[in-house]
């Protein structure tokens, strides 16, 4: 694996960052995951708007420009071979030479990309896609999830409790019993055909799957999406649930906390959801 570090294309195994670095004491960085069909990037535009959003919000100072992420994407992706690739992208605030809480004002950002193989995209056809199995479970992380930080304990443990008990992630409600997103992915019901999915604000991340997914179905207009909150009954009686990643793309849950979804196979609204993104998908 060739991977960027810092302005340099090397093997993995070359690939040295200090033990001083603030993404490896605090989890004090942001990253980003972009999948590439192909040599074709899906989403690139937006990844690239969230992650400079992000640096904005914890006051990392780097500035690259979409092109010069596009070059370091491309880069990757030619030096990996193509095909299906995850990229993915990670600015921490660099190495200072104390371990201190505060910012630093001299440190320069640690800039780091590494490509990965990814499945093939799913296909539209509900007789050959994988039926996700989920539980759920109160939301522990903290209260600024909109942040793509890579900080992920939070994360990572519920996404463990998931899949210790043999399920393929979880979904994660708040104190009022509404549902927020799944550990590394945003989430959706449908009901009576319409696609319900809760609001952008600090208890879910920002997904480019989600925002691109949206933007399709309301572009063709013949399935009708709401963004409100959902409450974990309205999920528990839901005729399809869904989850979205860039990995993932549409992932139709099948089972709930051990309970089918609906008549428990795939949904007929997934199928369709499915095929409009991926006809469209390579549009933003
Ligand atoms: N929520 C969380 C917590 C995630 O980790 C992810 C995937 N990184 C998402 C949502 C989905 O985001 P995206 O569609 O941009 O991959």
């Amino acid at each position: 694996t060739t991977v960027y570090l810092n302005g340099e294309y090397l093997p993995m195994s070359e690939a040295k960052i200090s033990p001083m670095d603030r993404g490896f004491l605090f989890g004090d960085g942001i990253y980003e995951v972009i999948p590439s069909y192909d040599g074709k990037l899906v989403g690139f535009g937006p990844h690239i708007d969230r992650m400079k959003e992000g640096l904005g919000f914890i006051e990392i100072g780097l500035n690259h420009s979409h092109e010069q992420w596009r070059e370091i994407c491309e880069g990757l992706i030619e030096k990996n071979g193509g095909g299906n690739l995850g990229i993915y992208l990670h600015v921490s605030r660099g190495a200072d030479s104390k371990r201190f809480h505060a910012y630093p004002n001299d440190v320069a950002p640690t800039v780091f990309g590494f490509a990965f193989e990814i499945p093939p995209a799913p296909v539209a056809d509900k007789a050959k896609a994988k039926g996700y199995k989920v539980s759920s479970t109160e939301d522990l992380r903290w209260k600024r999830c909109n942040i793509k930080s890579t900080a992920l304990l939070g994360n990572v443990m519920h996404f463990q409790q998931g899949y210790a008990a043999g399920n393929n992630e979880i979904i994660l409600y708040n104190a009022e019993g509404e549902m927020t997103e799944g550990s590394a992915c945003n989430a959706y019901i449908v009901k009576d055909g319409v696609v319900i999915t809760p609001p952008l604000d600090n208890q879910i991340l920002p997904g480019i799957t989600r925002l691109m997914l949206l933007d399709i179905l309301r572009k063709d207009g013949s399935i009708p999406v709401e963004e409100r909150t959902v409450t974990m009954d309205e999920v528990r009686n839901a005729d399809e649930i869904w989850l979205t990643s860039s990995s993932k793309e549409i992932a139709p849950v099948i089972a709930l906390d051990g309970n089918p979804v609906g008549n428990g196979e795939i949904g007929d609204v997934w199928q369709k959801a499915q095929a409009l993104y991926s006809a469209g998908k390579f549009n933003y």
